[in-house]
This record gives C-alpha cells, sequence and structure tokens, in this order.
C-alpha cells in the first residue's frame, strides 16, 4: 500500500511537473498594423522581428478580437473570461475592479501555479490572485516611472518604462520562490499607449522618412452613421500640441490643441529632458517656422501630425519588441522554453490614422481586432496562421485546460485548445460570430454601441438611436459603406440581427 501511495505520489508529481509555464507579454493599444508577422505597410519599415518569432514557432490568430475596446475593460475581460457587463468593469471612468470574484490567476494559484503580474494594470482595485504583483499606477509614465508595491508603498525607478518591466519580469522569473512550481507570468506593457514619448535609443529612428499614410486618412465619414462624425479623437482637430505631439509651450496655431501638458518632460530627469530637445528641437522649430510663413495647408497639418504621431508610436512599439526579445533569450538560455507557453497580445487594437482617427472604442476592425501569438512547443505547430474567431474572454479558459484545471461553468469564453491542437483549424461547433460592447463613456465623445462580427460580415446597433451599421468585410474590408439600408442586404441583416439577439441571450447581456 505505501508503496502504490508512494508511486501515485510521484506520478501527480511529475504530472505537476510538466504542467506548461505561461508567459502573457502583454501591451496596451498595439494595432495588428503595426506587427510585422500580420503585415500591413509598415511591414518592412518598421518589422517587430521578436514578436515575429513567436509567430514563426507558434501561430498568429488572425480573428482575434476584444469583447470592449478599452484598457481596463479588456483586462478585466481577460482576468475573468466573462464579458464587460458580467464581470462588471464596463468603462474606465467609473469602473472598479471587484477583486472578490473569481479570476483564472486565482484558480491557478490554487492549483499550485505561482502567479505574478508586473507592469501595467489599470483596474482601479489593486491585483488579487497573485503571489507577487508590482504595478504602475492609472496609465503609468514612460519616464522614470512609478511602481505601486504589494505593501502599497510606491517606488520610482529610473529609465525607460518598457526596459524596467522587462528588468523586473527577468528578476521575478530568476528568483522565483519554489522553482519546481509551474508559472503564470503576466509581463504587461504601457507601451505604445498615448502619449507616446519614445526611449531616448530611438529617437532618431524614422528620421526624415515619410512613412505611409492608411488609404482612410482623410474618411469623409459618408455612407455610415453621422456618429462618425461627432467624436473627439481625430487627428485633424483633437491632438494636443504638446501632450500628443511633443511640442513645446503652446501653439501658434489654431489647428493644434492647446490645453494639456505632457507629464513626461516633467518626470524627465536634465540630461533626459536635454537629449530630447536635442533629437527634436530642429524638427519642432521647423513646423513653428512653416506655421508663422503661413505654409501648410490644412490637409498638410494632419500630414505632420501623423508623421509625428506614427513614428512616436512604431519607436515605442520598437521597444516593446526589443524587450520581448530579452525575455524569449531568457527563456531559451535557461530551457524554461521547451514547456512554456508564450502569448503576445494587447488589450486592444489602434486607429494609426485610419479614418483620420487615433485611439480604439470604435467596433471598426482597427480597434477591435487584438493581437494574438501563441508559442507552445509540443502543442503548436511552428507557422499556423488561425481564422478561427477568437477573443479575449478565451484566454482565462485556455489557461485553466492548459493547466488541467477543470473551467467553471460560469466562465463565457471557450477554451483555444482543441482549435490549438488542430493546427488552428476551429472545430465544428465553434462559436460563428464574436459579441461586443462599448458603453459610451465620455472621454472621446464616441458613441454607445454594441454588436457582432462573424466571419464575413458585421453588424453594429448605436445604443442611443437605435441605428444599425452592416459591414460585408470581404467587399469592404476598410468598412467604409454601411448596406444596412441596401434592399440587396435584407437577408444578411437580418441574419445578423438574429446572430446579435442569440449572443445577446447567450452572454446575459441586457439590451434595452
Ligand atoms: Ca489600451
Amino acid at each position: 500500500m505505501r508503496i502504490l501511495t508512494s508511486l501515485l505520489l510521484s506520478l501527480a508529481a511529475c504530472t505537476a511537473a510538466e504542467r506548461p509555464n505561461i508567459l502573457f507579454i502583454f501591451s496596451d493599444d498595439h494595432a495588428l498594423q503595426a506587427i510585422s508577422a500580420y503585415g500591413g505597410r509598415f511591414k518592412e519599415i518598421a518589422a517587430t522581428p521578436n514578436i515575429d518569432r513567436l509567430a514563426t514557432q507558434g501561430a498568429v490568430f488572425e480573428r482575434s478580437y476584444c469583447a470592449n475596446s478599452i484598457c481596463g475593460p479588456s483586462r478585466a475581460c481577460i482576468l475573468t473570461g466573462k464579458h464587460s457587463l458580467i464581470n462588471g468593469f464596463v468603462d474606465n471612468n467609473s469602473s472598479k475592479f471587484n477583486g472578490a470574484q473569481p479570476t483564472f490567476p486565482k484558480y491557478l494559484a490554487k492549483a499550485g501555479y505561482e502567479t505574478a503580474v508586473i507592469g501595467k494594470w489599470h483596474l482601479v482595485s489593486n491585483p488579487t490572485g497573485f503571489d507577487h504583483w508590482e504595478i504602475l499606477p492609472g496609465q503609468g509614465s514612460y519616464y522614470n516611472p512609478d511602481f505601486i508595491q504589494m505593501d502599497g508603498s510606491t517606488k520610482r525607478v529610473e529609465g525607460y518604462v518598457s526596459d524596467i518591466i522587462t528588468d523586473k519580469s527577468l528578476a521575478w522569473l530568476k528568483n522565483r520562490k519554489d522553482k519546481n512550481k509551474p508559472f503564470i507570468l503576466m509581463a504587461q506593457h504601457k507601451a505604445p499607449h498615448r502619449n507616446w514619448v519614445p526611449a531616448e535609443r530611438h529617437y532618431k529612428l524614422f528620421d526624415g522618412m515619410n512613412l505611409p499614410e492608411p488609404e482612410t486618412l482623410f474618411d469623409n465619414y459618408a455612407n455610415r452613421s453621422d456618429a462618425l462624425k461627432k467624436q473627439a479623437m481625430s487627428l485633424a482637430k483633437d491632438f494636443w500640441w504638446e501632450n500628443d505631439l511633443l511640442l513645446p509651450g503652446e501653439s501658434p496655431d489654431p489647428r493644434f490643441r492647446n490645453g494639456i501638458v505632457n507629464g513626461e518632460f516633467k518626470r524627465m530627469t536634465t540630461s533626459q529632458k536635454a537629449s530630447f530637445d536635442q533629437a527634436y528641437g530642429a524638427e519642432n522649430q521647423k513646423l513653428i517656422d512653416d506655421l508663422a510663413a503661413g505654409k501648410l495647408t490644412g490637409e498638410e497639418v494632419t500630414r505632420w501630425k501623423y508623421q509625428r504621431y506614427i513614428k512616436n508610436y512604431l519607436r515605442c512599439v520598437r521597444a516593446v519588441d526589443e524587450n520581448i526579445g530579452r525575455l524569449l533569450d531568457y527563456l531559451d538560455e535557461s530551457g524554461l522554453a521547451r514547456n512554456t507557453i508564450v502569448i503576445y497580445s494587447s488589450d486592444q487594437g489602434f486607429y494609426l490614422g485610419e479614418h483620420g482617427w487615433y485611439d480604439k472604442r470604435w467596433m471598426f476592425e482597427e480597434s477591435l481586432a487584438m493581437p494574438f501569438l501563441i508559442r507552445w512547443p509540443g502543442v503548436v505547430e511552428p507557422g499556423v496562421r488561425s481564422k478561427a474567431l477568437i477573443q479575449n474572454i478565451d484566454y482565462a479558459p485556455t489557461f485553466l485546460e492548459a493547466a488541467g484545471v477543470e473551467i467553471p461553468d460560469d466562465i463565457q469564453g471557450r477554451s483555444l485548445i482543441p482549435v490549438l491542437k488542430n493546427a488552428g483549424v476551429a472545430p465544428a461547433d465553434w462559436r460563428k460570430a464574436i459579441y461586443y460592447f462599448y458603453s459610451g463613456e465620455a472621454t472621446h465623445e464616441v458613441a454607445a454601441h454594441d454588436g457582432v462580427r462573424s466571419d464575413r460580415y458585421k453588424l453594429f446597433h448605436l445604443t442611443k438611436t437605435g441605428e444599425w451599421q452592416l459591414f460585408d468585410l470581404e467587399k469592404d474590408p476598410q468598412e467604409m459603406k454601411s448596406l444596412h439600408d441596401d434592399p440587396a442586404s435584407a437577408e444578411v441583416l437580418a441574419d445578423m440581427k438574429r446572430v446579435y439577439q442569440e449572443l445577446s441571450a447567450q452572454y446575459k447581456i441586457k439590451t434595452d
């Protein structure tokens, strides 16, 4: 009997030892258009070779979507595996995450995993379910960031935020308390979130280059709801002189907004600020001189803003990519790579000038999409490109199944493991559409809406006006014309409305 018990115990220990580690590398507002594994117009100019390592060695999901395209809500969906109206974190302005509710880190901790989150958290309440956490307050800062500690104190660390989050993640990996335990580490970047201040080593990246513009930079919002015109996220009218464009002092021209200063400049040391001024000074002065001389038309001003914005955004992405390389190198060197699932994702996509916008929120592809790349040696075949419709509510059940933990019935997402084990092909009973919800918080004045997206079609419902918008993503991938009142699309509209009702009911969403 004793021999049998000891045999069973060692078998259990062996199984436990083989449970995979999970390294969840996450960023903020990183659009697919700015990841070379997804292609796009920056594929050659601003490649992301380290993120692309995951694509070469694992799988890329090409139809990966968020359930609510803003920072806090996306994170709450990930932790709980539930839609916003169910997990209670609905928007960034009024919600506070209820840390008493079940989350996947809690289930993993209970199953013997060591759990940690380092970097951006943005859920107002402090993390629960983690053996270790160290988080940025709110949005955090690029330069010399503060980190909230588990004892409630705050520590400022000199340097650049993406490097520091990686330093801390590497230190945690190297100094784990019990290396026999499997782990989950969530290494969560602030970058490339607004207001885009690059690392000093990247200030001159893309200097003198004219980066490609999106075809829809000057979208006039014809053939779609008037709600599209009523946002506050356009490059032409809503970019702040200092906050967004890193220009000095006050704007001398009404085509640039004044009033929000860039807090990063106040955080920089004297030498950091001098280095920034040295790098950006000449280009800033040329703009100021050109504006004073009346040289720039409205379109030229928008183009200038786009170039300044996209270069700083891609410079911030470069630091994220380099730091992902550092983590992957460590997994290789330490031997952990063999039994560690590595995921790269970001809380939602972003407009990189498409439709004339920056920011997110709308259910259009650029901000609805989330990057999702996964490497899992022995399970995910290298080089898989999956077209399965997946969503951030699927991450929690995936992690639970990977760890051998039973998935609770109230989790709304589905484990991706059947898809992962089948070369990215979804099983026959997989979802046919995803559900999306946006509350319409005051920031950026984007109208409240929800909707569904299938393989081919997207249906929006604008909550206040009751308007419908229907897009055929095959014929109109840039979503320039709604077909909701096109008689030839009446059948598709009826089908998509039925899908919308079904998913609203399935997810227990209250629709007024
Ligand atoms: Ca975000």
